[in-house]
């Protein structure tokens, strides 16, 4: 039998990238295949920045992998000397009583994470734009900021190649076969021989496997960005990365850092669809309208008409919680997926996590909540034949 490479990667978005980076610094050949390029901003990656936080709202067991994680960030940044994590540092504020608040406090607590806790009149004191209401609190995470997506899935995808991987861009798959021995990757034009396959393909997961179609959903995402009356009082400085559950409100808010204007997001779902290629692109004006209270009532300074607005996806699983997992039904097969909104701030610790288990390498991390739900049928993709 005659491979191509060790491995392959199909989908060079944010996981596949990094998994890419992991693989090929263990001197494993690695394929990789992006229906686009490396750092496009058309798939879960799109949207300028996302935010890094070790404080962590969805609970403390992701704390090691959050540290873990900038670990690996800094490692990137060493052997490329490219700047990719900005810790500007994280302001949370919610109510003292609220879950969010809990789970924000545990992982401060449990993990000795550099943060600080802030009464109504430090925080007036020390960001003026803010002010809390009665029983909030804030918390100054230190360890946490933001990261531009385009900046540090190109940065991860060259470096892998600069350590021998070959990586093909603008090459759509259209197929993949499995067998006992490995799995057939096929092109329009061409097909490769690989010993194992990680698939991440964010939210076209199921166009490849649509046995996965009951555990994950798709889920848009509006973002806007905002020009502010005084940009000194939106700088990094003094204007960290804002994360808010307020009267009914989950949102949060950038600094400036493309050196004019400053982005707002409200958390969740802003739409469920089930197909990557119909993802609706526009944003109609209710939108524009509808935020406006919230930026007057928090985010006062900030002038309430965004100057561009667009919308973004995502795969989501029911827990939040992605699957990062070998397929239950074929052993050559790796997958990563419904990374629910919050996975890119991981995806160096999650690359090195799939570059393990395609690896069959021991994990110091518990994946328990990343398993791969039984998938019933393997959907399109045969496992039980070798592609002739
Ligand atoms: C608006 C928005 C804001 C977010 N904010 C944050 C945040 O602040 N912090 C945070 O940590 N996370 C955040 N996330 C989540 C994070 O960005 C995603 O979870 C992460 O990008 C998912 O990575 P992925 O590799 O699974 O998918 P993607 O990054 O979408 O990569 C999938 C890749 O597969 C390729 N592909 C698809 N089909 C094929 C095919 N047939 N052949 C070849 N290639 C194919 C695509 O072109 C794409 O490059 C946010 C997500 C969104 C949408």
């Amino acid at each position: 039998m005659t491979y191509d490479a060790d491995i392959g990667v199909v989908g060079l978005g944010a996981m596949g990238c990094m998994t890419a980076w992991r693989l090929a610094k263990r001197s494993v050949s690695v394929l990789g295949w992006d229906r686009l390029a490396p750092g496009h901003d058309q798939s879960a990656c799109g949207g300028e920045s996302r935010i890094f936080r070790t404080a962590y709202k969805e609970g403390p067991a992701y704390v090691p992998l959050l540290i873990k994680s900038r670990e690996l960030w800094r490692e990137l940044e060493g052997e490329t000397g490219i700047d990719l994590l900005h810790l500007v540092g994280a302001l949370s504020i919610a109510h003292e009583d609220s879950d969010y608040m809990s789970n924000v406090i545990a992982s401060c607590r449990d993990y000795e994470i550099d943060h600080e806790v802030l009464s109504p009149a430090q925080v007036k004191e020390r960001y003026p734009v803010h002010t809390l209401y009665r029983g909030e609190v804030a918390v100054l995470d230190r360890w946490a900021g933001y990261v531009r997506p385009d900046r540090a899935t190109m940065t991860a995808a060259r470096r892998a190649e600069a350590l021998g991987a070959v990586l093909h861009r603008y090459t759509p798959i259209r197929d993949i076969q499995f067998g006992a021995d490995g799995a057939t990757v096929c092109s329009d034009t061409k097909e490769w021989r690989v010993r194992k396959l990680v698939l991440t393909l964010g939210p076209w997961t199921r166009h490849l496997l649509p046995a996965t179609a009951e555990s994950h959903k798709l889920v848009r995402i509006v973002l806007a960005w905002y020009r502010t009356e005084n940009e000194a009082r939106f700088r990094a400085d003094v204007f960290p990365v804002l994360l808010r559950l307020s009267g009914g409100l989950d949102f949060c808010a950038w600094p400036i850092i493309d050196g004019d204007t400053m982005k707002v997001a409200r958390n969740g779902s802003h739409g469920i669809f089930d197909d990557a290629a119909k993802l609706d692109r526009n944003v109609s004006p209710e939108w524009f309208v509808r935020w406006r209270r919230m930026i007057r009532d928090y985010l006062p300074g900030v002038i309430p008409d965004p100057v561009r607005i667009g919308a973004y996806m995502d795969s989501w699983t029911e827990s939040g919680n992605a699957v990062i997992d070998t397929h239950p039904d074929c052993s050559n097969l790796v997958t990563l997926y419904g990374f629910s909104g919050h996975g890119f701030k991981l995806s160096p610790i999650f690359g090195e996590i799939a570059a393990k288990l395609a690896l069959e390498e021991k994990t110091e991390h518990d994946l328990s909540i990343f398993k791969s739900p039984k998938l019933g049928p393997f959907g399109a993709i045969p496992c039980d034949a070798m592609a002739p």
